[in-house]
Parts: C-alpha cells; structure tokens; sequence
C-alpha cells in the first residue's frame, strides 16, 4: 500500500470546517481564489477517468478498511461493464460512490431533501482563514464544501434517503444504530473521507489507487488538476457524457472521463448488472 499522499499546500489551506486543519496552518493565510458568497470555500469534486481503471478494486477495499464496510454493502464499488458482440465484444470498469450531487436549482439534493431530519440547526462552516458559512445540519445534509454527509445521532432509520437516491449508493449499516434509543439501524455512504480531507489529506479510495483513476481536488481553484482535467473535457458543461443519470437532474460533482461511453453501456444494461454485482459478497 502506498503512504498518504496529502493535498496540495494550496488544498490543505483550505479544508475548512477543520480545526486540526486549521491548527496544521495556524499562522498562514489562506490561497483560495474563491471570492463573493463563496469566499475560501473549497469545492470538491472527483473525477475518475476511465481510460485508467484496471478493475484492481483497491478502491473497494480501501474504503471497507476506512470505514469497516460490513459484508454485502458497499461505499466505493467497481462494475464491470460488458458490451457489445464478438469479435468487439468490450469489458470495461466503472467504479461508483455517491455523488456528493449539489442537487440542482434548489442545490439540495434528494437524498437530503426527503429526509424528516431535515433541515435542523444551521451550523457554522468556517474556513482557515476565519470566514464563515452558515449551512442546515440534519440527519443527512450538505456543507458549503459540497460534501452530503450525514449524522446517524441525527437519524431516525426511517429509510427514506436510501429509497430516494437514484443511484443506490446509500443502505442500512447493521452496525450502527440511528439516534440515541432508536432500535433501527443507521445509515453509511461515501463521505468523501471527510475526516481525512479535512485533515488535509485525499480520500482513502484515491489514494490507494494503482491506477491514478481518481481525482480529488477543489472546483473553486483554477489551478489545480480537477479543474484543469473539466476544462480538457468539458466534464461539467457536458454533463449528459460525463455523470451518471443526467436526466434525474441531481447535478452530481463525481465526474467521468469516458471517451469509450461507458457510461452508456452501464445504463442500457443497468438493471441486469447490479442484480447481478450486488448478489456478491464484497
Ligand atoms: Fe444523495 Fe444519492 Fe446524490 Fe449521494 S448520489 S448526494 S446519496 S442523491
Ligand atoms: Fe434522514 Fe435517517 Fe431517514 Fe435517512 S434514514 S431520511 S438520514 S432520518
């Protein structure tokens, strides 16, 4: 396994809503290059470019050991996608995780928006330079760094976030309870390694990748490499290529590079291939 590969100085400057980040840099002034209502926010985004997965799922793995994924659910996966007759019969790979979608016009997203736990309070989301944005915590909620989070102290394991997401990354987790006397149990997603990224370190699945498949970084830093690979293919204003399940409207901030379509092939053989997938224990 590789060592921790840590943001840029630029990156680490500016996971906000961290005071061990804030104590890493106490004393330096931020970089962020973000100004108006978005003054020193991050955005944060992954882009995973299919021309490089090799369907190794260290990913998968690297995330179980993070987290303690339980058997039979997944927050990092890897589909295998198959298309096409012989002799162009294809196998590719394409690895999915929530899609810390911004949720649109209304930029909340579904899974957030259905939940009975939200809004709660508003929190505050301070950034290392001391400027602060407020958000609505809940039971699964979104930050100003657009990371959807969610908060099983909060939840009431009604369900609901899980039957709303249309991409299926979110499920029970038989390991947590939800609330404080709640007999049903919790819920578990990606959460783009919040506590890691916070710390100013990329998240687990990225960095354990053999391949360099995925990408984390910050939108709102023209400078840095995912922005520079949504200007080299046009990721974000050619959304109905790049994400899964444009027409759902979600805006997703999990971007593809794919110049194969797989993404294509995945959706027409969808349904077949996660019943398929899901029946194995991973
Ligand atoms: Fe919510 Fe699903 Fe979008 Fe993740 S992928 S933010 S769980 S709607
Ligand atoms: Fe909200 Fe929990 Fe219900 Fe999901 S299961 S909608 S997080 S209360």
């Amino acid at each position: 396994m590789s060592e921790d590969k840590a943001l840029s100085r630029r990156d680490l400057l500016k996971t906000g809503g961290a005071a061990a980040a804030a104590t890493a840099v106490a004393g330096v002034l931020p970089i962020s290059k973000a100004e108006g209502a978005n003054a020193g926010l991050p955005r944060w985004a992954m882009i995973i470019d299919l021309r490089k997965c090799i369907g190794c799922r260290g990913c998968t793995v690297a995330c179980k050991s993070e987290f303690g994924v339980p058997l039979g659910r997944w927050s990092a996966v890897v589909k295998q996608i198959e298309s096409g007759k012989y002799p162009k019969a294809r196998k590719d790979f394409l690895p999915r995780l929530c899609n810390h979608c911004s949720g649109g016009k209304e930029e909340v997203p579904p899974c957030v928006k259905i939940c009975p736990q939200y809004p709660l309070d508003r929190k505050e989301f301070v950034t290392p330079d001391g400027k602060v944005h407020k958000y609505r915590d809940g039971a699964t909620y979104k930050r100003p760094d657009g990371m959807v989070l969610f908060d099983n102290s909060q939840c009431i394991g009604c369900g609901k976030c899980i039957e709303k997401c249309p991409y299926g990354v979110r499920y029970f987790n038989p390991f947590v309870t939800a609330g404080k006397d709640n007999t049903k149990n919790g819920i578990g997603k990606c959460t783009l390694c919040q506590h890691r990224v916070d710390k100013g370190l990329i998240p687990s699945c990225v960095n354990t990748c053999q391949g360099s498949a995925r990408i984390f970084g910050d939108l709102n830093d023209p400078d840095s490499e995912v922005s520079r690979l949504v200007k080299e293919f046009n990721l974000l204003k050619d959304r109905e290529k790049t994400t899964l399940l444009p027409q759902e409207k979600t805006e997703p901030y999990v971007f593809y590079i794919d110049p194969k379509n797989v993404l294509k092939a995945y959706k027409i053989n969808s349904k077949k291939k996660e019943a398929e997938f899901n029946d194995q224990i991973i």
